[in-house]
């Protein structure tokens, strides 16, 4: 299919995302925009046949209903590298490919989680606070906690894990890892129980997919393991936390303090931690660079073209 004639190809996305994505999906294809219609079931009344691509992003996927109340859908790109919006057992079975935007988002993911622990060490939210509301002119900022050379616990060695380590190997942090395999050739020690991950890191990375196996994977016990000098940072999803074990270790001191971009109920966040110092706490931002949009958007564009014109995705997920 040459690529004028995609004009007419309909292609249906789940919720605003980046406007530049939108835009250059309106000039490619026929857009539908489902958060323009009351519900679900509205839209395919009206244009359910003309659907033949979504696009999904980290707030809204494909789920089975969604899936199943397309007839003609041929493929899915979402707008992130998580997959755990999408129905992917339903896309095997319907034989709809899946595309994803892996690699292009890894190091801004990564720096984030640094970023992240460094702020929770150093106190950088409450130091900048501190300087804004003139208390420096009362008295100098506490003594805070050192983040180079801290041990360095990271929950999935994959893209963003490895990213992670790297930059915490920068910092001289000893650095070891928790996933389903082993990854010899890293030198990186690895713990195949992730409670003796937690018992031996001062700080736990969590950057692993979300699937049922890993929903909760950090609980009260792994909490604990951690202990309270321990800090916790997630960068993956918020399900990967039970979110009412961790206020409680981080309001009863269980916990020395966390850094969270992700949680369980977004964009709802427990209105405890916003009174507690050693939280910093940023709104999934993971991958939200301009750069970085901007390769995530092509990437999405270069899918759905490579598709319609039966040449092999540049990203498609296994
Ligand atoms: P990836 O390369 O596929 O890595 C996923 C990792 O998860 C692998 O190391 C895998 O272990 C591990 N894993 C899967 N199931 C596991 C289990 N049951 N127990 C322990 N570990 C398990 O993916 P990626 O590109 O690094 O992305 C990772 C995740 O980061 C995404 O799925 C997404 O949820 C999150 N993310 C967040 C943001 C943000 O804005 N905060 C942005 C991008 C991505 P094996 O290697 O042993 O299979």
């Amino acid at each position: 299919m040459e690529v004028a004639s995609m004009e007419s190809v309909g292609v249906l996305m789940t919720n605003q995302m980046y406007p530049y994505l939108e835009d250059q999906l309106a000039k490619r294809f026929n857009l539908f925009r489902l958060w323009n219609y009351p519900s679900l079931s509205a839209f395919s009344k009206a244009h359910a046949n003309s659907i033949r691509a979504i696009v999904g992003s980290t707030k809204m996927g494909a789920d089975a209903t969604m899936i199943d109340s397309l007839p003609n859908l041929e493929i899915v790109c979402t707008y992130s590298v998580g997959l755990d919006k999408i129905d992917l057992p339903k896309c095997k079975q319907r034989g709809i490919p899946v595309a994803n935007t892996p690699d292009v988002l890894t190091d801004d993911v990564a720096d984030l989680a640094i970023a992240l622990a460094l702020s929770v060490s150093r106190r950088i939210c409450v130091s900048d606070s501190f300087v804004r509301n003139h208390s420096w002119q009362k008295s100098d900022f506490y003594l805070t906690s050192k983040f180079s050379g801290k041990t360095v616990g990271i929950v999935g060695l994959g893209r963003i894990g490895s990213a992670i380590a790297k930059r915490a190997a920068a910092f001289g942090c000893p650095v070891s890892y928790h996933s389903r395999s082993e990854k010899p050739d890293t030198g990186y020690k690895y713990y195949s129980n992730i409670l003796d991950l937690a018992s031996n890191s001062q700080i736990l990375i969590v950057a692993c997919a979300l699937t049922q196996e890993t929903h909760h994977i950090v609980n009260r016990q792994v909490i604990d393991a951690l202990g309270p000098k321990g800090i916790l940072i997630n960068i993956g999803r918020g399900q990967h936390v039970d979110e009412a074990e961790l206020v409680s270790a981080l309001k009863e001191g269980r916990l020395a303090g966390a850094g969270l971009d992700v949680f369980e109920n977004e964009p709802h966040v427990p209105e405890e931690l916003f009174s507690l110092e050693n939280v910093v706490l940023v709104p999934h931002i993971g991958s939200d660079t301009v750069e970085t949009s901007n390769a995530m958007a092509d990437l999405v564009i270069a899918n759905l073209e490579a598709h319609f014109q039966n040449k092999p995705l540049l990203t498609p997920v296994t």
